[in-house]
């Protein structure tokens, strides 16, 4: 209830075009211009390889101007954003993170002080609560690093900023993945992978456990692992015949990446083996091998996908059932389209015009707008209500919300 009387007057109508300013559009702007620059390094950098293009560090005179109008036009966005918006999205997370733990710091109970019905009182009072540090945070990570609204406008600006400084074709490129900001089902992927990010990392870690463990085993028992034919010398640029490593260090390393790399694990790049020649060495070297395709390649990997996967799923099925309660659902009295169904009501009509939600959107912007000195009964105590999140006065699975043709029981 941000949009109350208090905050809503006192506006031109260019501070409330201002106000109502959607962000988005800026973004996609902002998203253009990076691909534009973009598109004009690989022109720059089109008939060289980069052995041959000795200066990779160029200064190019048009990405140098599109850089320069880049960073006004981002000043301009944040600096509308930063005097319309920062305020209410700052109150907002305060109110998001301090309020529960505000409200029931006191040893689970509600404590008496707490009892505000102005919401503008209460986010004052939880705000002067807290610490600098608390601010400085709220204000960093929640407010600008996490609210998708600006980072991608933040980190455009930063990394402009050091290319201007010095020209890096990489620091232009980075902002592209943000790409995953302006469409939901790419965010979805960034946000199952960071959702699940203790449970990658402790599979990970597992992983190169064994890792360690087997290399010791070829430490000990398969030193001939590390003799490797043909490795290409990057000094010489020729291949040569030498040692994969010569220290444990530098063999738990080479394990890492030959072995969980290749499709067969550590199999894959250990030297071929006569079972006529060597049977014993062979039948060892042969369990070797197959336990570490085993543990490495078919559980710890595919354990690695499966989680990601089974988050997919998990946020596929949540979003399914939002849109089935979107869909399905009286939004005011909560009655299914099937309870609707079975108690003959039309439930399309039910929604649209019975129960339409803008018609209870109406009345609360009625109320915020108007004298409640002048209401009549009912909306005074309705008007009471609101400050407070009650819902009490909605009809929710209340009988007399059905109008006399609509006879409804369960
Ligand atoms: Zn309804």
């Amino acid at each position: 209830m941000f949009y109350n009387k208090m905050t809503m007057k006192n506006y031109s109508k260019f501070s409330l075009f201002l106000f109502n300013l959607d962000i988005k559009i800026f973004e996609y702007i902002n998203y253009v211009f990076l691909c534009v620059q973009n598109i004009l390094f690989v022109i720059h950098y089109y008939s060289k390889t980069p052995i041959e293009n000795k200066d990779k560090n160029q200064k190019f005179l048009d990405n140098l101007i599109i850089s320069i109008i880049h960073m006004v036009f981002i000043i301009f966005v944040l600096s509308v954003w930063f005097i319309y918006k920062f305020k209410l999205q700052y109150k907002h997370q305060i109110m998001k993170i301090y309020k529960e733990r505000f409200i029931f710091s006191k040893g689970g109970e509600k404590s008496n002080e707490v009892l505000i019905d102005n919401e503008e009182e209460l986010i004052n009072k939880v705000g002067s609560k807290l610490t600098l540090t608390q601010k400085i945070i709220l204000i960093i990570y929640y407010t600008i690093l996490i609210n998708r609204e600006v980072n991608i406008l933040v980190f455009t600006f930063i990394f402009t900023g050091i290319y201007l400084y010095y020209p890096n074709c990489i620091f232009l490129s980075f902002p592209l993945l943000f790409i995953a900001n302006l469409n939901n089902i790419l965010f979805g992927i960034v946000y199952s992978l960071v959702l699940r990010i203790k449970q990658l990392l402790f599979v990970l870690i597992f992983m190169y456990l064994i890792v360690y463990l087997f290399t010791w085993f070829s430490f000990y028992y398969f030193p001939e692992l590390f003799e490797f034919s043909g490795l290409y010398n990057v000094k010489l640029d020729d291949t040569t015949t030498e040692k994969l490593c010569s220290s444990m260090f530098q063999c738990y390393l080479t394990m890492l990446s030959y072995g969980v790399r290749s499709g067969g694990g550590i199999g894959d790049i250990i030297p071929m083996i006569s079972y006529k020649v060597n049977p014993g060495y062979f039948i060892a070297g042969f369990f070797y091998v197959v336990l570490f395709h085993m543990f490495v390649v078919w559980i710890m990997i595919n354990l690695f996908f499966g989680i990601i996967v089974d988050t997919f799923a998990a946020l596929r099925e949540q979003t399914y059932q939002f849109e089935e309660d979107k869909n399905n659902t009286c939004y005011i009295c909560q009655i299914t389209r099937d309870v609707a169904l079975n108690n003959n009501i039309n439930f399309d009509h039910h929604v649209n015009n019975i129960h339409c939600i803008w018609n209870y959107v109406n009345f609360i912007a009625y109320l915020h707008i108007n004298n409640e000195r002048n209401f009549k009964s009912l909306e005074t105590f309705i008007w009471g209500k609101i400050p407070k999140n009650d819902t009490s006065w909605l009809p929710i699975g209340k009988k007399f919300c059905q109008p006399e043709n609509e006879n409804y029981n369960e």
